[in-house]
C-alpha cells in the first residue's frame, strides 16, 4: 500500500513538473502576428543567386532562424500555377491549376485571412502585381478560374481585407461598368481609396490603388508598401495577418532574365527586411517567407568543368520558359519559427499558419 501511494505521489509531482516545463515555452511560442511574404516563382536557385552576388556576406535569408521546404505540385498538375499553389498556401488546401480558393467538387476552403478575420485581427495585402492576380486572390477569393479578374475585383471589396496595396484599378472599372461607379462601389464597401501610399492615413479600411495593373515604377516600393500596411494593421489590438508578395520574380524567370529578377528580389528583400526588423521589436509575430513554385528551372553552372582548376566563373542558366516543379524553401524568424519544420506539401504549410491562430 505505502509503496503504490509513492509510486503514486512520485507520478503525480513528475507530470506536474512535466505540465510546469510544457506551459512555459507555449505561453512564449503564442504567435499574434503573421507576416506571410511570398516569392512568386523565386526558387533555392534565385536566392542562392543573391547570396552569391552579395559576395557571400549574410544575406536576409542567412538570418532566418529556421528552414523548411515545400512540395508545390497541385492536383491535376506536378507542375503547378500560381493560382493552384496560392490556394494551398492561402487555405491549406490543393487545387487543379487556374482554380482559386475552390476544389474541382466546389468545396471553397476558408482562407488564412478570413480566419484572421474571424478571430479579431486585422488582415492586409501587399502585391507588385494587380490585387487580382492569383496569389493575392488566393487570400480572399472563391472562383472556378483565376482569369475571372471582374469577379475577383468584386470578392475583394467583399472580403474582410483591412488594407490592400498593388495595382489593378482596371478590373474595377471593367466590373462596375466605369471608373467613376468603381470609385463609389469601393467606398459603398467602406474602403477609402488612395493613389499614393503616401496619403493613406490609418483608422480605416484602405486600397490603395497605384496602377490600373502591374506596378511599372517602383524602386523600394515592397519594402515602403510592407512597412505601411503594418503600421496600419497593428493598430488591432489582436493582432494582425500580412501577405507580401513579389509578384513579377516570377515574370523575370519567365523572360529568363536573371539580372531583372536580382532587381524584383532585392525589392523583395526588402520587404523581408522590414517584416523581420518588426518581429525583432514585437514579439508575437512570425515571418514566414516561401515561394508559390519555381520559375524558369535556374541553375547556376560553372563555366569550367575542371574542379582541379582556379574557376573560371559561374554562369545563370535557365531551363525552361515555364514554372518548374522542384521544392521551394520555406524561411522562419520570429515567435513560432521553430514549429515549421521538415519537407510538407505546400497544403500543409497553408494549414498549420491556420492553426497557429485559431486558439
Ligand atoms: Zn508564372
Amino acid at each position: 500500500m505505502t509503496i503504490k501511494i509513492n509510486s503514486m505521489l512520485r507520478r503525480l509531482i513528475i507530470l506536474s513538473i512535466a505540465a510546469l516545463v510544457a506551459a512555459q515555452p507555449l505561453q512564449a511560442q503564442e504567435v499574434k502576428n503573421i507576416i506571410y511574404l511570398i516569392g512568386d516563382g523565386m526558387g533555392l536557385a534565385s536566392v542562392s543567386m543573391m547570396q552569391l552576388e552579395n559576395n557571400y556576406e549574410p544575406t536576409i535569408f542567412d538570418r532566418a532562424t529556421n528552414v523548411a521546404l515545400q512540395k508545390t505540385y497541385s492536383l491535376d498538375n506536378r507542375v503547378t500555377d500560381s493560382a493552384a499553389s496560392g490556394t494551398a498556401l492561402a487555405t491549406g488546401t490543393k487545387t487543379n491549376n487556374a482554380m482559386l480558393g475552390i476544389t474541382p467538387e466546389g468545396y471553397a476552403p476558408q482562407t488564412l485571412m478570413e480566419l484572421a478575420a474571424e478571430r479579431g485581427k486585422a488582415t492586409g495585402l501587399v502585391v507588385t502585381t494587380y490585387l487580382q492576380h492569383a496569389t493575392p486572390a488566393a487570400f480572399y477569393a472563391h472562383v472556378r478560374s483565376r482569369h475571372e479578374y471582374a469577379a475577383i475585383a468584386e470578392q475583394l471589396l467583399h472580403s474582410d481585407i483591412d488594407i490592400a496595396i498593388g495595382g489593378g484599378m482596371a478590373f474595377f472599372d471593367e466590373r462596375y461598368g466605369s471608373r467613376e461607379e468603381a470609385v463609389k462601389a469601393i467606398h459603398d464597401n467602406g474602403f477609402r481609396l488612395y493613389d499614393s501610399i503616401d496619403m493613406a492615413e490609418g483608422g480605416s479600411r484602405s486600397l490603395i490603388i497605384l496602377a490600373d495593373k502591374e506596378i511599372e515604377e517602383r524602386t523600394g516600393y515592397l519594402a515602403t508598401a510592407t512597412a505601411k500596411a503594418i503600421q496600419h494593421l497593428e493598430e488591432e489590438d489582436d493582432g494582425f495577418v500580412l501577405m507580401v508578395e513579389g509578384s513579377i520574380i516570377d515574370g523575370m524567370g519567365h523572360g529568363n532574365d536573371a539580372e531583372g529578377q536580382q532587381g524584383e528580389m532585392c525589392d523583395f528583400m526588402g520587404a523581408i527586411e522590414v517584416a523581420v526588423a518588426f518581429a525583432e521589436t514585437h514579439p508575437g509575430t512570425l515571418v514566414v517567407v516561401t515561394a508559390d513554385h519555381e520559375t524558369g528551372g535556374l541553375t547556376i553552372v560553372s563555366n569550367d568543368a575542371d574542379f582541379n582548376l582556379a574557376e573560371q566563373g559561374v554562369e545563370y542558366r535557365w531551363t525552361t520558359k515555364g514554372h518548374s516543379g522542384t521544392m521551394v524553401p520555406i524561411y522562419l524568424y520570429g515567435t513560432g519559427a521553430e514549429l515549421i519544420n521538415g519537407v510538407m506539401e505546400n497544403s500543409e504549410l497553408g494549414a498549420k499558419l491556420k492553426e497557429l491562430i485559431s486558439h
